[in-house]
């Protein structure tokens, strides 16, 4: 039999025992617990609209469940996106995406149309092509991409007026991605806009190389005011956030119009009677007017656009390049949508207002200066359509007018190329290949060149008129 004093000594030791269990629960619960739970980051981002930051709720019915994790280590100073996600319903919308590593972020509204920005630093976006095309709940769609040189940005594109419930980088647990979380619910545009706070643009780092000449004076003379060679502009289309047409098989605008810039580029410069520049070299997005100006401070000779179109479902039989130029009145219905649709790419990278007003556009075209540069124009687009017609397919009415924003120039001639239909299967397939692209390019850079030459016998150009 155990003695009073034995009894009592079991007793404690069973209760140290039980202590011990419930201490041992207690440390495997909380570890189970997901790290949300904690809620970290509640105050990560000053842009924070939402107050009343919740527990995470379930997602339900997430439509792309088994996105690839990011589990390999960043590379050092790189962040990587890997998987982007929609989750929720039209009560409450989570967009998710997954980084290699934690990094400072703004979220933040635009109306008109709705839209919800995230900026980041530079983050390599390597994800399906496709994602986002297609929206779930409150969300639309999104784009993602380079802003500007070391900013990237996220645009989701919403259904209507929402409210930032959340927005918080969520950290891992052991060997999972850290996770952006956006929570957006639905209001009303009188909310909306009370709660929208002043976007504060930050300096754009210049995304355009090579430097400007800041006292170029005009076309065929060197910031010395001697003789040099004619500069060309080249202007790819779209770049980093907007991509602009998207192809059946999800090819996006911005990399064909590069990968053909990049042709046409290399063929003119192999002549060696150009300067050739280009608005962008890489998959950056460059506001429309900042490419407009760099086409005048580079004092450019010619200036010109390349694009690939897309039509709609019943069209999709058209086919073959449209050569554009700039117009007060479109030249027909499809030419002013098609120009409404270039013209939208500042806010479709979710900048707020186009800097030029309509009655600065009219100052243009009535310009003294325009009517002079009509007829070089005139001149070159009849080169550029015979010329192309030779090598690559043109529409029925291969020019076409409409106000086109960055044609709003008057110091050179300035055209947009569409070089095909990206819904059109047989363009499509055309306008991937390198062999196509090289003759496309080629069939350019050769229009260019004869263009050039004619100046050169009427020394339009003063380059020319010192007798070179
Ligand atoms: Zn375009």
């Amino acid at each position: 039999m155990p003695t009073a004093q034995q009894q009592m000594e079991g007793r404690a030791l069973r209760r140290r025992l039980c202590w011990l269990a419930y201490l041992t629960l207690a440390v495997q619960v909380l570890a189970a617990l997901p790290a949300q739970a904690a809620d970290p980051g509640a105050a990560a981002s000053p842009w924070l609209t939402a107050t009343n930051v919740q527990p995470e709720p379930p997602v339900a019915q997430s439509k792309n469940a088994n996105r690839p994790s990011p589990r390999a280590p960043a590379a050092r100073g790189e962040t990587f996106a890997r998987g982007a996600d929609l989750g929720g319903d039209a009560r409450r919308t989570r967009f998710i995406i997954d980084l290699s590593q934690p990094v400072p972020h703004q979220v933040f509204t635009l109306a008109d149309p709705y839209r919800v920005i995230i900026d980041l630093p530079s983050v390599k976006f390597q994800l399906p092509q496709g994602l986002g095309a297609s929206g779930q709940g409150l969300v639309k769609a999104f784009r993602y991409g380079l802003f500007a040189p070391g900013k990237s940005r996220i645009v989701i594109d919403t259904a209507g007026p929402v409210l930032i419930e959340r927005a918080q980088i969520v950290d891992p647990r052991t060997g999972a991605p850290v996770r952006l979380l956006v929570d957006l619910t639905p209001t009303d545009r009188a909310t909306f806009l009370a709660r929208q706070r002043p976007v504060v643009q930050q300096a754009r780092q210049p995304a355009l190389n090579p430097p400007l000449r800041q006292d170029a004076l005009a076309c065929g003379r060197g910031a010395d005011g001697r003789p040099a060679r004619p500069v060309i502009v080249i202007d790819p289309g779209h770049g980093g956030v907007d991509n602009g047409a998207i192809g059946i098989s999800h090819v996006v605008e911005k990399d064909i119009v590069l990968s053909v810039a990049r042709r046409l580029r290399d063929a003119l410069t192999a002549t060696g009677r150009y300067q050739v520049l280009m608005t962008r070299e890489e998959d950056v997005f460059v506001p429309l007017d900042d490419r407009v100006e760099f086409s005048q401070r580079t004092a450019s000779c010619l200036f010109i656009s390349i694009h690939a179109d897309s039509a709609g479902i019943f069209t999709h039989r058209v086919r073959g390049a449209t050569v554009y130029t700039l117009s007060e009145t479109a030249s027909d219905e499809e030419a002013r949508q098609l120009a409404d649709k270039e013209n939208s790419s500042d806010l479709i990278a979710g900048l707020p207002l186009p800097r030029k007003s309509q009655d600065e556009v009219k100052s243009i075209l009535t310009d003294l200066l325009q009517r002079e540069n009509d007829v070089r124009t005139r001149f070159f687009i009849g080169d550029l359509t015979e010329g192309l017609r030779k090598t690559i397919a043109l529409t029925p009415q291969p020019h076409r007018e409409a106000r086109f924003r960055v044609l709003q120039q008057v110091h050179a001639p300035a055209v947009l190329v569409e070089l095909g239909f990206l819904t059109n299967r047989t363009d499509e397939t055309l306008l991937k290949s390198a062999d196509w692209q090289a003759r496309a390019a080629g069939a350019l850079a050769a229009a260019i060149d004869t263009y050039f030459s004619k100046s050169k016998q009427q020394a339009r150009h003063p380059f020319y008129q010192a007798g070179r």
